[in-house]
Parts: C-alpha cells; sequence; structure tokens
C-alpha cells in the first residue's frame, strides 16, 4: 500500500526532487523505503532528510527546490498506527483536491512508470535540522530570551520534537530539563497525543524543578502544549490567544485565519488588536492554504496548532514554544499570571445520531431553520449569539451530528448545547 500511494504521488506531482522524513514510529524506516522506491520508479529522485518533525520536512521542501514532499508520520495517533501525508512544493500539505487526484491514480493503477534510464536517485540532506533551528530563531528576540534565562521542561514523546526543541530552547538560552526525549517507537514514555491526561509526568516534573514553563510535542511536533510553573495544563486556545495578541497587536489590520471550531477567546483578541478574522472550514490543511492564498498574518486552532506565516504557513510545535517563551521572556508575568488575564469561557459539546440516510440532507434544513441568523455556515452551522455560539456539525465518519457551544459560564454553554441538539433533532423531524 505504502509503495502504491506514493507511486501515485509522485504520478501527480512534477517529475524531480521530493523530501522525504519520518518520526520515530517502529516501521517508519520500512515505509520510508517503500515510499522512496515507489517514487523512484515514477522518475521522482529522493533527498532523504531522516528522523525530523513534519514543520521541519515542510520548510525544507521549497529550500531545497523539491516538487514536493511525503512524511511518514501518525501525528498524536496511538504507537500502533501509521500514515503517509504528501507536500507540494510549497512543503503544505496537497489540498482535499490534490488528494483526490492521488486517490484516483493509486485506485486506478495508472501510475507513471520511468523508462530504465529515467529511475531517480537517491541522495540525504543532514543539515535539516539546523537549519530549521535557525530559521526559527529569525523571528524570535534572542538577546531578550538569552537575558531572561527561563528553566523550560521539554516532553517530547519520545518522538522527533527532541531532535529540535530541546537544542532550540537551549540557544534561547533557556535552562533545559527534557524528558521522553528519546527516540523510541513504542512510545514508553506517554501516548503521543499531548492532551492532559498524557502530560501528568511533564506537570510534575515542571513543579519539581521549578520551570517557567513545560512544553509537550506530538508525535511528529506540528502541535505544542504547554504547561504553567504551577503545573496546570494550558488549553490550545489559551497559548494561540497569547500568540495571537502579540503578533496581532504588533501590525494593525492585520489578518487572522481560523477555523469555525475556535471560540470567542480568538474573537476577543482579534477585536482587541483591530485585527480581521477569516473563517475556514475545520481543519489544518484549509488553513494553511488559506493563509498562503490571502497572505494572512497568523493562523491557529483551537487544539493548539499555531500557523506563523513569516515563517512558514504550516503548524509548527517549535516555532509555536519558541514563541511563547518570547512572550514569558518579554515580561515579568508567569505564564499563570499571563493566561490569568485572559478572558474565560465555558463549553459543552454533544452529539446526535442520526439515520445514516438523512445525515446528508440535515445540512439544507438546518440552513433553512435558521436563515437570516447571524452565523457562519462553511461547515456545518455556527450560530453566533451575545451570549455564546453553537456550532453543529456532521461527523466525518459516523452517523452522527455533533455540537459545539461555548458560554460566558457553564450554565449558558450547557444551554446553548441544548438548543443545538433541539435543532438538529427537530431538522431530522422535519425530514
Ligand atoms: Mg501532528
Amino acid at each position: 500500500m505504502a509503495l502504491d500511494i506514493s507511486r501515485a504521488a509522485g504520478t501527480v506531482l512534477d517529475v524531480g526532487n521530493v523530501a522525504i522524513a519520518r518520526d520515530s514510529r517502529m516501521g517508519g524506516e520500512m515505509l520510508s523505503r517503500a515510499v522512496t522506491s515507489g517514487l523512484l520508479s515514477t522518475g521522482c529522485s529522493v533527498i532523504d532528510i531522516g528522523p525530523a518533525p513534519t514543520p521541519t520536512l515542510q520548510f525544507m521542501v521549497p529550500r531545497l527546490g523539491c516538487v514536493g514532499g511525503i512524511m511518514v508520520t501518525a501525528s498524536h495517533n496511538p504507537p500502533e498506527f501509521n500514515g503517509i501525508k504528501v507536500m507540494g512544493p510549497d512543503g503544505i500539505e496537497v489540498s482535499r483536491e490534490v488528494e483526490g487526484r492521488i486517490e484516483d491514480v493509486y485506485f486506478g493503477k495508472t501510475f507513471r512508470i520511468a523508462t530504465w534510464n529515467r529511475i531517480g536517485t537517491v541522495g540525504s540532506y543532514d543539515r535539516a535540522v539546523r537549519e530549521f533551528i535557525d530559521g526559527v530563531k529569525r523571528h524570535i528576540d534572542i538577546q531578550r530570551t538569552q537575558q531572561r534565562k527561563l528553566t523550560v521542561v521539554v516532553d517530547c514523546a519520545n518522538s522527533v520534537g527532541s531532535l529540535v526543541t530541546p537544542q532550540l530552547m537551549r540557544e534561547l538560552g533557556c535552562k533545559i530539563f527534557s524528558i521522553n526525549s528519546q527516540l523510541d517507537g513504542t512510545f514508553p514514555g506517554r501516548n503521543p497525543e499531548p492532551i492532559p491526561e498524557n502530560l501528568v509526568e511533564l506537570s510534575r516534573a515542571a513543579v519539581s524543578v521549578g520551570a517557567d514553563i513545560g512544553i509537550a510535542h506530538d508525535g511528529d511536533a506540528d502541535r505544542a502544549t504547554f504547561v504553567d510553573e504551577k503545573g496546570q495544563v494550558l488549553w490550545g486556545d489559551q497559548s494561540f490567544a497569547l500568540i495571537a495578541s502579540r503578533v496581532l497587536g504588533k501590525k494593525p489590520g492585520s489578518t487572522l485565519v481560523t477555523p469555525v471550531s475556535s471560540g470567542r477567546l480568538i474573537e476577543d483578541i482579534v477585536t482587541q488588536t483591530g485585527a480581521k478574522i477569516v473563517w475556514t472550514e475545520v481543519g489544518s490543511v484549509v488553513v494553511s492554504h488559506k493563509l498562503k492564498e490571502i497572505g494572512a498574518d497568523l493562523g491557529g486552532e483551537e487544539n493548539g496548532g499555531v500557523f506563523y506565516p513569516p515563517h512558514q504557513p504550516v503548524r509548527d510545535g517549535a516555532m509555536t514554544a519558541a514563541q511563547v517563551v518570547e512572550i514569558l521572556a518579554a515580561g515579568r508575568e508567569s505564564l499563570s499570571e499571563l493566561i490569568g488575564e485572559l478572558p474565560r469561557y465555558a463549553s459543552a459539546k454533544t452529539k446526535v445520531p442520526v439515520p445514516a440516510e438523512k445525515k446528508d440532507r440535515i445540512l439544507d434544513v438546518l440552513l433553512r431553520m435558521t436563515e437570516g441568523q447571524n452565523r457562519v455556515t462553511l461547515d456545518g452551522v455556527k450560530l453566533i449569539y451575545g451570549e455564546g455560539w453553537i456550532l453543529m456539525r456532521p461527523s466525518g465518519t459516523e452517523p452522527l451530528w455533533r455540537c459545539f457551544a461555548e458560554g460566558k459560564s457553564q450554565k449558558t454553554a450547557d444551554k446553548l448545547c441544548q438548543q443545538g441538539m433541539k435543532l438538529i433533532q427537530e431538522a431530522i423531524g422535519r425530514l
């Protein structure tokens, strides 16, 4: 399967160099070799940058003049999973449309087959991590971080973040303690998803060494989750809000791109800084492409994925970590104090099982039912009220609709969530 996916990807990409990388998962090496063979057979050549974070590969693809990139990773998923991500010549994951073309070639077996004298060659590039770290540092006030000498604990989930972030933090003048930072595809330290239940050890370590901040990555280090000096895990939208307030505040009239699932906190920051918000469908790839298309200043997701286009328009855990460290170094306040200054909102979510044959038609009914209301209809229906908002979306994989709500209090959030659930049920009833 990996071989044929890469043959299909190579067929859709132009003939040229394709950079490849992998995370620390078992099977990463096996799959990279299949990917290499597949690409070579289409006439593409391979530049192997070895184990590296996804954002490091993405950073290198345009800089090495590649026609694309392939990352072997399953991101935040459990250890037994693996996957293949295809990037275009700009280093951004290919759009759904290009993915569709790759699928067509894969299923139709209409591969481009190079003649014997056009088969690609294999090379390697061992300066990727160094160049990537230098790339991140260009956007950070290093003098300031070096003066502040913050204490940082880094938890890299035994994967490729450990090749970049501890070294980057050291070069920013931080005192570093690292945990789960040797490469191990069995993920002995923790599950690679950086959510609170997997970060208990990081919280404890941060408190016990008196750290100013803890940083955790997922398996391919495109995301960073933070722990404050008290060991509290920050919500993704809180770190996103800190960065947004800094980036958007620096340049009046800037533009932020975020999916409709993002909450009121980010809207508050956008209002405070006089910036403009552009909503997208849910999914990091859509955000990346929109950032590039309109030349926006910042992108972000409520799960803690932050996109900083002056560096590159993709989620980047190391860049995100460096930005939060820089913000912390700029003042005397602790991370918990900075977070304490942000407005607080409560959220609620629920799912409504729907008959499979009605699932796709519910959207039309909901659109008619909510006509004229303050809403965003890019991906499901998002209703915006003074006291909060409701987002109703079909599940991508299951016969159900999901409903998310946010309000100033838990009571309001729960009430809005109930209201959304009733709307979905009413829509089902009308069909
Ligand atoms: Mg990831």
